[in-house]
């Protein structure tokens, strides 16, 4: 465990300089558009590694739900419709199976950063146990299969499809799907779960187009060039190959410490260090599992986890890890104040505090694993923990212990040139015979760009132009103009990124039951009235400043590459938080009112 140490302990002054001036050091003009966006001639970056494309005949008929996105959304929200007695539903996907980030990400060493317990999705309804407190991929693809499977999905699913256009047709008051498979097909309801992470991005490093090595980006895992398997084989075929990865994300400090294992030389590239807390990742005793899983044990468990995480009073924490613990800090140092002393800027002051205590344990945990001082100097983060996403790992930092494994800081300015046969640092080159991208996801881009479809409601008004202002929603599922399409997915309603499923889960349960209503009351249309969407919209302005995504923070994809978000309602969430989002939402569905959206028959 790291040590740990007291905010009186350190310079606050001194550390906020340091913080700013590593931010500012990394602030570039270019923010999103220092990317590749992935097409044309990088397309090959993006082909399926896992399983081949295979021919069928279009599709052309009508389904009563159509969903775009096979992952976590698709799936809840697939299930809960089943379970409404609404079996007629196809889940298109661009994948070659169901499981969303899970089937594209099977890099080596992925696990889920969530307890496995919270975070897979309907494990009470499927009977599946984790092994694990934080779950390899091959074992939450699995679930992902074993959902499809259990609500019978696979029947009507589209894999490999591509969504080319979605259209409200106004006079059949249906929708109408293209994909890139030449199907044309309708449907009464669609739902949209593409998730905020699925389309890949290189960095646009001068030069990058004249690398001759091999390449692939890490959620295209080659494992014809490395060996090994995502079940964790070790990559044999690394043994004689000097290997680069870019980027020290979540996702690459979860496969470095196999890529140190492996290769004969491993170069990290490092812009920006990520906050690597301690995981201790444990065996799941079949024994304890079954003393508490008794009925609705799982629901019990995500709620607990999201009241801890977002401080709300709860008699216990269940989960006990890295992400409660960043909200039991905060809530003890704001019990220490008083009455007279509770304001928003004491409490403001509170939060402060206890993250600086929580960064300098994380940083002196780099002093106490890696056994060269300066790679552990290099490796500490100089910001606030959730200005990126707060990793945790027990492999990652003694990674650097390994002969062959070379952190290489860039001090904030990124790889600065890549060559045929390597890249360029401070001047050096670094010759190699692998190049592995852990560059991330387009997050700040458009919407139907990353979607690669536009979608079109009543009268011909397009979703991006609708939203050009910002995204307009109830809820974040229903949007005006746009009937019987339901938005899966967390901002404008419970806006929760430490227990991402949880939104989703919410969101299916809600979608499952207004079409069951729809259907039962023979309406052919739901659509959101205008006047709840601004109702919605104005509450959402009562919303206090979100602690995520600030200009403060160095860049990265939380805060827009240090842009900052366009002010106004873009990224966030109900004003009273999470746990009072899902309890507003339980009641507003089980009332069976559905306040605020219209139903037409
Ligand atoms: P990130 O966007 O978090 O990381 C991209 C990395 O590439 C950063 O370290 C970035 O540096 C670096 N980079 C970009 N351009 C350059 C350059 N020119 N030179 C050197 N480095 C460069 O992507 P990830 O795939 O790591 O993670 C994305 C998200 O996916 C996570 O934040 C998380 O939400 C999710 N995820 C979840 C996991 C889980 O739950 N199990 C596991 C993995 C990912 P810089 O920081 O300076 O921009």
């Amino acid at each position: 465990m790291s040590k740990t140490v007291n905010a009186t302990s350190f310079d606050k002054e001194a550390l906020r300089k340091k913080y700013a001036a590593e931010r500012d050091k990394r602030i570039r003009a270019d923010g999103n558009d220092q990317y590749i966006e992935i097409k044309d001639q990088w397309g090959h970056y993006l082909e399926d590694p896992y399983i081949k494309v295979q021919e069928r005949e279009p599709v052309s008929d009508h389904v009563t739900v159509a969903f775009i996105g096979g992952g976590f959304s698709g799936l809840v929200t697939g299930a809960r419709c089943v379970e409404n007695g609404i079996v007629d539903v196809r889940i298109i996907e661009k994948g070659g199976d169901f499981g969303g980030t899970w089937y594209w990400n099977r890099y080596p060493g992925a696990m889920c950063d969530t307890a496995a317990m919270i975070y897979m999705p309907l494990l009470e309804e499927t009977g599946h146990r984790p092994t694990k407190k934080y779950a390899f991929a091959p074992e939450i693809l699995q679930q992902c299969r074993r959902i499809g499977e259990t609500y019978d999905l696979y029947n009507q699913a589209l894999f490999h499809t591509e969504v080319t256009d979605l259209s409200w047709d106004d006079e059949q008051r249906v929708w109408r799907i293209q994909t890139n498979r030449g199907d044309d097909f309708t449907a009464q309801f669609v739902g949209m779960g593409t998730g905020p992470l699925h389309v890949p991005k290189l960095p646009g490093i001068p030069g990058i187009e004249s690398f001759q090595g091999h390449s692939f980006h890490t959620s295209r895992w080659d494992y014809d060039y490395t060996g090994g398997s995502p079940d964790g084989l070790p990559l044999t075929k690394l043994k004689n190959k000097r290997v680069a990865i870019i980027g020290t994300g979540a996702t690459s400090v979860q496969c470095v410490p196999a890529l140190a294992e492996s290769a004969e030389t491993l170069f990290v590239f490092q812009r920006t260090p990520s906050s690597v807390d301690v995981r201790a990742n444990e065996d799941i005793d079949p024994d304890w599992f079954d003393g508490i899983a008794s009925e609705g044990w799982q629901m019990r468990w995500i709620e607990n986890f999201t009241a801890n995480q977002t401080g709300h009073p709860a008699e216990m924490d269940l989960v006990k890890d890295g992400w409660t613990d960043i909200s039991r800090r905060v809530r003890s140092k704001i019990s220490e104040l008083s009455a007279e002393e509770l304001t928003a800027e004491n409490m403001m002051r509170a939060y402060e505090d206890a993250d600086m205590e929580k960064m300098q344990e994380i940083r002196a945990r780099c002093n106490s694993v890696v056994e060269n001082q300066a790679t552990a100097e290099d490796l500490k983060a100089w910001y606030g923990q959730l200005c990126k996403r707060p990793c945790f790992h027990d492999e990652y930092l003694q990674a650097y212990n390994q002969p062959g494994c070379h952190l290489i800081d860039t001090d904030g300015q990124g790889v600065e040139r890549i060559t045929e046969s390597g890249l360029v640092v401070a001047g050096k080159e670094y010759e190699v015979d692998c190049i592995i991208y852990a560059s991330g996801f387009e997050v700040g881009t458009p919407f139907e760009r990353r979607n690669g479809y536009e979608t079109t409601g009543r009268d011909g008004v397009k979703l991006s132009d609708y939203w050009s202002n910002g995204m307009r929603t109830l809820h974040g599922i229903h949007v005006h103009g746009f009937p019987n399409l339901f938005i899966v997915q967390a901002t404008q309603g419970g806006n929760l990124i430490s227990n991402y499923p949880h939104n989703l889960t919410e969101s299916g349960n809600t979608i499952g039951m207004m079409v069951r209503h729809a259907l039962d009351m023979q309406f052919r249309e739901i659509e959101v009235s205008l006047e709840a969407e601004n109702a919605w919209l104005e509450l959402l302005k009562q919303a206090p400043p979100m602690m995520i995504g600030t200009t403060e923070c160095t860049p990265g994809y939380y805060n827009n590459e240090g842009k900052g978000w366009e002010a106004g309602l873009t990224g966030g969430g109900y004003p009273y938080g999470p746990v009072a989002y899902f309890k507003y939402l339980n009641e507003w569905r089980d009332s069976g009112e559905f306040e605020g959206l219209e139903f037409r028959s």
